[in-house]
């Protein structure tokens, strides 16, 4: 679904990227970890269309993509939910889930889709009239995934969905992105800088360091956790 050949970007002269190549098949959870500064959200800026990279070659669904517009790629299936808060605080949770479903034809699909991403995230549901602004971070995480969810994306890429959430509810959100692949074969792409509790989701776990893939194996050929440690501290 997304093949990603000797890309390289950066900022002004800073090289941010070196190099990557990483592939993602359709219904597959990946990640990428890696440690502060080594380029996991400049890489989703480069494959989602904010950032222009400087060479290489980024393919989605067997088409070319390098340098397409952000609202373009949206349309073909390919959204980012960025770090941090990314929703309309001055909007209700409501109206921002509208949003997300708005290009959509299918209204009673949506509607059902709507109440499953709800059930997904009761939250939401509860605080539903309530203005965006006035939810907790974890919470407007949340919203901002269900948005780009309700979006029907056919990769989501997520730049660490874990920042700021106290660890159940990082269980929780993770729990949902995985009933939500099992159920809809949504692809995710999903940043994040600690490897806890990702082996448990990940069909393939990619290390950045640098601006470079150090490590990139399917689950089934990570026998050792403490392979992906060696790789994400540089010891290997
Ligand atoms: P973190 O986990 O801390 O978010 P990251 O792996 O996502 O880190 P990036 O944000 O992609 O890392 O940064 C990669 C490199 O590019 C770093 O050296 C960073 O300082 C630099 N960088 C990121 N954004 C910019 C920018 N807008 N202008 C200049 N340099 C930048």
């Amino acid at each position: 679904m997304l093949q990603i050949s000797n890309l390289k970007a950066g900022y002004g002269r800073l090289n941010a990227l070196r190099g990557i190549d990483l592939s993602v098949k359709k219904s597959e959870i990946v990640f990428i970890v890696g440690p502060n500064g080594a380029g996991k959200s400049t890489l989703l800026k480069v494959v989602s269309g904010l950032m222009k990279p400087w060479s290489g070659e980024i393919r989605f669904e067997n088409e070319v993509i390098n340098g397409q517009p952000p609202e373009r790629l949206c349309r073909e299936g390919l959204v980012l939910v960025p770090e941090g808060r990314s929703i309309f605080s001055s909007l209700t949770v409501e109206e921002n889930l509208a949003l997300g479903g708005m290009g959509r034809r299918d209204k009673d699909v949506l509607e059902a889709d709507l109440d499953t991403v709800l059930n997904t995230f009761p939250i939401l549901r509860e605080r539903i009239k309530g203005v965006a602004g006035h939810l907790s971070g974890g919470e407007q995480q949340q919203l901002a995934i269900a948005r780009a969810i309700l979006q029907q994306p056919a990769l989501i890429m997520i730049d660490e969905p874990s920042l700021g959430l106290a660890p159940l509810m990082i269980d929780e959100v993770y729990a949902s992105l995985k009933a939500l692949n099992e159920r809809t074969g949504m692809t995710l792409l999903i940043v994040e800088q600690s490897t806890a509790r990702i082996l448990k989701l990940a069909d393939r776990v990619n290390v950045l360091r640098n601006g470079e893939i150090v490590l990139s194996k399917h689950k089934s050929e990570i026998g050792d956790p403490a392979l992906l440690e060696e790789a994400y501290f540089g010891y290997v």
